[in-house]
């Protein structure tokens, strides 16, 4: 196997040559953040309730106070947290490099906030809540400062609806347009970049493959291996935090 500084030189070798460069981030980007990947059993979400009872729509309409509970530690620190260096690098390939979209599993908001322009969350995120009444949108700080502090159900200050924060819960389907519009850079990228996803969960973890077919190169950036590693031009084994900012760097002016 090779080793880092090679690794390193091999991403940046296709990153230079990349002229539609995609970006697939998951929980592993934000880890340094402090928000938990709420999917790992190791991120204590799981010790209360489970996910997958609490967090399905049907769960949600029926026992809300339940999945409120459950999300309220995950909102929290979402709401709390601040973008680290692999987001901001993101940003910056973006303004002066090759890369032209970011398609994120995350719901923290975390590359909205560290400047990246064109973002498709696939999984929606916490920024807004909808009525599930009126169908009223609401900016969730506005809406969920109460629930924050002391765990009440959030209400639609309009009609008195269940509030249902704007991500996608298990067993949802996932928002068509922004899934097809993130495709749609899939299929044209020449390059696409994994960073912080373990890519277990569609289908997110299917876009690797859609764009190797069509012809891309891939680098996974994961601190644990993941089962597209085979597909991979370059395979690194770090923290995104200790790989992207040293990538995106080389596209930076100078001055900068
Ligand atoms: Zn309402």
């Amino acid at each position: 196997m090779d080793d880092f500084e090679t690794q390193m030189r091999q991403a940046l070798d296709i990153l230079k040559k990349a002229r539609h460069l995609v970006a697939l981030t998951g929980a592993g980007i934000s880890t340094r953040s402090g928000i938990p990947d709420f999917r790992s059993p190791e991120s204590g979400l799981w010790d209360r309730y489970d996910p997958m009872e609490v967090a399905t729509l049907a769960a949600f309409k029926q026992t809300p106070q339940a999945f409120y509970d459950w999300i309220r530690p995950l909102a929290q620190k979402t709401l709390a947290a601040q973008p680290n260096a692999a987001h901001l690098a993101l940003a910056q390939l973006e303004q002066f490099g090759p890369l032209q979209a970011v398609i994120t599993q995350n719901i923290d908001g975390l590359h909205t906030r560290a400047g990246s322009k064109t973002i498709y969350e696939v999984h929606g995120h916490l920024r807004e809540a909808t009525c599930m009444h009126c169908l009223q949108i609401y900016q969730t700080d506005e809406v969920m400062v109460d629930y924050l502090a002391d765990g009440r159900i959030p209400r639609c200050p309009g009609c008195g609806g269940l509030l249902k924060p704007n991500i996608i819960l298990f067993g949802e389907i996932l928002p068509i347009t922004v899934l097809n519009r993130a495709k749609r850079h899939v299929h044209q990228c020449d390059v696409m970049i994994v960073a912080g996803s373990s890519l277990e969960v569609a289908p997110a973890g299917d876009l690797p493959m859609l764009a190797k077919y069509a012809g891309a190169r891939l680098i996974i950036v994961n601190f644990a291996e993941t089962h597209l590693d085979y597909l991979a031009d370059v395979v690194i084994h770090a923290d995104v935090v200790d790989v992207l900012p040293e990538l995106a760097a080389s596209f930076v002016p100078n001055h900068l």
